[in-house]
This record gives structure tokens, sequence and C-alpha cells, in this order.
């Protein structure tokens, strides 16, 4: 099938059968198109450039030029979206010295090595909330420009705390070393400095506010959980990333800093481990999205029983904190709490972020909910449903496919075969 032959092709001489006039067919044995719960068996899907064109049944026949993706033992599923991930480091014994030892290029390159795991596990777009220099700025703008393979970034660049607070990057530093830290470095106190802190990232080129509403589990600091903002701080950042389009994603352990952002109208709550029934309901009349990040607990609580892998103030939190999230996110899940998923990969090990899924359904949810969490929800949480999260007619070629049938078995979901991204084929096997 030809279409858009009207479409400017440069080709000349040799290069002439790799000009892209053809379309692609992709056989898919089953597919999981993220629009329901249920599995069409037998469907083509027609990918021209970077877009899907058509949807049909039964394996249609290609024309002369186009290519065919055999899938027939598959099952395809939308480009998987994680709502959580720290792209440019990942957790070992002894990271704690990094921030002495790194410069940003540093982290840009083990940022875009990690990128490329991340697309190949099957994640075509990832929120990143939180890096140290930006580099996730420029991580987005290279793969944007097609000179690196990683996921569609929509990235925080450096998260927004409160002096002392979770993501202040001067915690555990002593003083002669200890930089004076402000709205540039995400350290705020105030309005005024939490609205400079949000205008600051739209200079920068974020596309979400990230904020650290209460303490967390990595930082060297004494409270997993104490309130870190004060409600018209809060509300200062909302209202200010609101000005500037953009979303507003929670980490929040603790109960009372997660009640005052959920009121202040945030977009997300990233972990929420102590939420109750009176914050599942708030989070309810708010529309507030649920980010779990269960794989992140799992692992810190293993990781705090091996000696001197995390600093001492900081393995009790790891300990208690923990083991805690797959239980919220249970009961968050039964309460009817909207939920994205969400990994904190970084935490965990890049590519390893399809082991979220099998912790969700191990917690009660069935599989086609955790895989629409991962499409669809997403989508709706980054605002972007109009393009991703789904395969239908006209949205972007994001799309994925693994052996088997998830619905049945999602562990298979740790085992992607075949990534396209944006119409071009990353992984094959
Ligand atoms: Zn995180």
């Amino acid at each position: 099938m030809k279409r858009n032959l009207s479409r400017l092709c440069l080709c000349f001489g040799s290069l002439i059968s790799s000009c892209v006039y053809a379309d692609t067919f992709i056989h898919a044995g089953h597919l999981f198109d993220g629009t329901s719960e249920k599995l069409r068996s037998d469907v083509t899907i027609v990918v021209d450039d970077n877009k899907i064109v058509e949807i049909r049944d039964g394996f249609a026949r290609p024309g002369d030029e186009d290519e065919v993706i055999d899938l027939k033992n598959s099952t395809v599923l939308p480009g998987l979206m994680d709502m959580h991930v720290h792209l440019s480091s990942q957790s070992e014994q002894g990271a704690y010295l990094d921030r002495y030892t790194k410069n940003e290029a540093d982290y840009a390159l083990t940022a875009a090595n990690y990128a490329k795991k991340t697309l190949h596990a099957g994640f075509t777009t990832v929120r990143n909330l939180g890096d140290s220099y930006n580099e996730t700025v420029a991580l987005r703008n290279a793969i944007d420009k097609g000179l690196l393979e990683g996921p569609r970034i929509f990235t925080a660049a450096k998260s927004i705390a409160t002096t002392g607070g979770h993501a202040d990057p001067s915690n555990g530093m002593a003083r002669a070393i200890r930089p004076d830290t402000g709205p540039t470095q995400g350290v705020v106190n105030g309005t005024a400095e939490a609205r400079r802190a949000v205008r600051q990232r739209y200079q920068d080129g974020a596309d979400v506010i990230k904020i650290t509403a209460t303490g967390g589990v990595l930082s060297v600091a004494k409270s997993g959980q104490n309130p870190q903002f004060m409600n018209d701080e809060l509300s200062a950042i909302v209202e200010t990333a609101n000005d500037y389009g953009m979303t507003v994603a929670v980490h929040a352990h603790g109960k009372e800093g997660m009640d005052r952002a959920i009121k202040a109208g945030v977009t997300s709550i990233e972990h929420g481990t102590y939420m109750d029934d009176e914050t599942m309901q708030l989070m309810q009349e708010h529309g507030t999205y649920y980010v779990p990040t269960i794989m992140a607990g799992k692992f810190v609580a293993e990781k705090a029983k091996i000696d001197g892998y995390f600093p001492e103030l900081v393995r009790p939190k790891a300990q208690k904190i923990g083991p805690l999230i797959q239980n919220t996110f249970e009961k968050a899940h039964k309460a009817g709490v909207k939920i994205a998923f969400g990994t904190d990969s970084g935490v965990s090990a890049h590519g390893d972020n399809a082991e979220e899924f099998v912790y969700m359904v191990e917690a009660g949810m069935s599989p086609a909910d955790a895989l629409l969490s991962a499409t669809r929800h997403a989508a709706a949480l980054l605002n972007v449903e109009d393009t991703l999260g789904s395969i239908e007619k006209d949205k972007l070629a994001d799309i994925v496919a693994v052996p088997g049938n998830p619905l049945e078995d999602i562990s298979v979901m740790k085992s992607v075969t075949f990534v396209m991204k944006d119409g071009k084929i990353i992984k094959q096997k």
C-alpha cells in the first residue's frame, strides 16, 4: 500500500531502496491495544512513517514495497510508559560518594546508557523525576534529535525541596564543604523562592515539576516521612506550575505532607507509603494519581540487610518504609485511587522496570489493569493521551511485543522482544 506519495523524499542512486514510501505491516497474533481490558486476535497494524494509520482484522497482505513484521506468535502492546525513573544514576554500594567525584558530563553519559536500556526493555516513554544538573534535559533533546537511542523523556530536571529536605543536594555534608543551596539547585524556603524555582525549571527546559513533600528513604537525613513544605509554599508551586502548563509530581511517604500536597492540587503522589483511608478519599476527590514504585521499596529493604550498603542514617528508614509500599498499593487500588505505573528505576536497575507489573498483580491488580496503568493511564497523567498510550489510528507508532499472553502470565512483560518507537524499529529478536 502506498500512501503519502507526495511526501518529499530525497533518494538517489543506490540509496533508492531506503526511500520511505512503503508502509510497515505488523501482523500481531494478539493485540492489547490499551483501549480495553481485552485481547484481540490476528490483527494487522499499519504504520506509515511515525504514525499508526490503520488497524485491520486478520493478517492483511502488504503491497510489494511494504515491510512486514511477523509477530503472529506474540502479544503486541502500546509502548510502555514508566512515570518515575532517574536515568542519571543507579544504586550501588558506595554511590553516596558520587556527588563528590562526578561532574555533569559523567551523569549525562551515564544517563545515555540507562536510557538505551530502558527503551530496549519496552519503555518508550518515561517521566524522569529528578536529576543533578539538568542532564536529562540535554538527554531528552539529544534523543529527540536522533543523536541517541532512548525513550521519550518528560523531565522534571532537578527536583525541588526545602532546606535539609529530601532533595537538598547538600544533605550530609560537613559545614566546611556544604554549598549554600537555593532555588537554582532546587532548594526553596517561602513562597517567593518556591515560585522562582518553578520558573527556573521552565527556563531550564523542564517538562514537569517534582517536589519532595516529605522526608525520603535514601537522603542522608533522619526522617523518612515528616512534612517538608508549608501549605503556602505548596500552593505557590502548584499555581506557578499551572501558569507554565506544567504538572506537579510529589515524592511523599508521610500522611501529613501528602495530604497538604493533594489539597494544594498536585498531579501525582509518588510512593505514598503511609497514606490512609482519608488520604485515599482525598486523592479521589482531587483526581490525584498514585504512582506506587513498589519495586523501589522492595529493593531498598533488601539492600538494608547488607552492612555498609547504605549510610547508617539511611539504613533504618529503608528497613522500615521499604516493605510497606506493596501493601499501600493493594489498599489504594481496592479503594479506587487512579494508578499510573512507576518504578523509581535508578533505585533498582534500569531495564528491570517490568518487574513492577509482577508486584502489582501479586498485590491483587488484574494483569489488564496493570498494563493499562503503564499505557492509557500513564498517557493521561502526562496529558498526552491524544498521541500516546494506545494502539489506535493516528497515534504515534510506539509499539512493543512480548512472547505469549501477558493476561495469563504477566511475567512475560520482562521479555520484550520487539520495540518500535516513533515508527522506527529499535529492537527485533
Ligand atoms: Zn524517585
